[in-house]
Formats: C-alpha cells, sequence, structure tokens
C-alpha cells in the first residue's frame, strides 16, 4: 500500500483521479457478487458497504476505495 491520502494517481495514466462521493452498496442478502468481490469482508458491515468512486478525467478509469475519515 502506498500512502497517497490527498491526491491519488490514476493507475493507467498517472493523471489526478478525482473524486465522485461516497456511495452505499448494499451487499445483504440479494446477490453474491459482492462477496466474490470483496470475500469476507462483504459482510463486516450490515449490509451496506461505503465506497468512494473515483473517476480519471483524462482516460476514463473508474476505481472504487474505502472511504477514510
Ligand atoms: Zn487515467
Amino acid at each position: 500500500m502506498t500512502d497517497a491520502a490527498t491526491s491519488l494517481s490514476c493507475l493507467r495514466c498517472e493523471s489526478e483521479m478525482q473524486s465522485g462521493g461516497v456511495h452505499e452498496f448494499r451487499t445483504g442478502g440479494t446477490t453474491g457478487g459482492w462477496k466474490l468481490l470483496f470475500g469476507e469482508w462483504a459482510e463486516l458491515g450490515e449490509d451496506l458497504l461505503k465506497l468512494e468512486v473515483l473517476g480519471c478525467q483524462s482516460c476514463g478509469y473508474v476505481e472504487l476505495r474505502v472511504p477514510r475519515k
């Protein structure tokens, strides 16, 4: 893990990633998709997983990360 708390670089083109805000994703019950993606970690929260959406304005790469407080 690299320590880049303030600014994150795009993994593809190394441009600065822009935050698209924190969104809540439901993980419980309905589908096993999230468990495939996140494993047991998806079950720690009570059916809600908060993820920050980051997008690259340059190449369009999108990634999700756990929001820091
Ligand atoms: Zn990019």
